[in-house]
């Protein structure tokens, strides 16, 4: 079978550079476990990465291979963001795109957060 995703990490992308502080980022919070930070090339008027510090490639990665503490202070962190960036009112939308298929750019796991517009239909 063709392997289309990557089976090892790769240490040399962008987000793992972001990670080091090899290339700069608008930084938003960082947590223990947990970095979000303004997306280079925005969608919407609100639109962050959460970032998980450790290094895990998509979110399958992420939820079979972290700790639970690692996965609590992820989705604490996602909550966060909803309330410091005030979205939940009007409502938002979460992505997590994960490997060849689910068309993942950057293969350091991480959750887009879009709001603050109205967006189209995703399908
Ligand atoms: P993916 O397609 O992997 O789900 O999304 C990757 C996201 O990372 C894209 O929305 C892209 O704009 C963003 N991105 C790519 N390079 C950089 C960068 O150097 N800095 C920041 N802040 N975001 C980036």
């Amino acid at each position: 079978m063709t392997q289309l995703s990557p089976a090892i990490y790769d240490k040399e992308n962008i987000f793992a550079k972001i990670l080091r502080k090899e290339i700069p980022c608008d930084y938003i919070l960082e947590t223990e476990h947990s970095v979000v930070f303004q997306d280079i090339s925005p969608k919407a008027k609100v639109h962050v990465l959460l970032i998980p510090k450790g290094s895990y490639i998509d979110s399958y990665d992420f939820y079979k291979n972290a700790t639970d503490v690692e996965i609590i202070d992820f989705q604490k962190t996602f909550v966060k963001i909803v309330e410091n960036k005030e979205l939940y009112e009007n409502g938002f939308r979460l992505i997590a795109n994960s490997g060849y298929y689910g068309g993942q750019e950057v293969p350091h796991f991480h959750i887009h957060v879009l709001g603050k517009q109205k967006l189209s239909a995703p399908f």
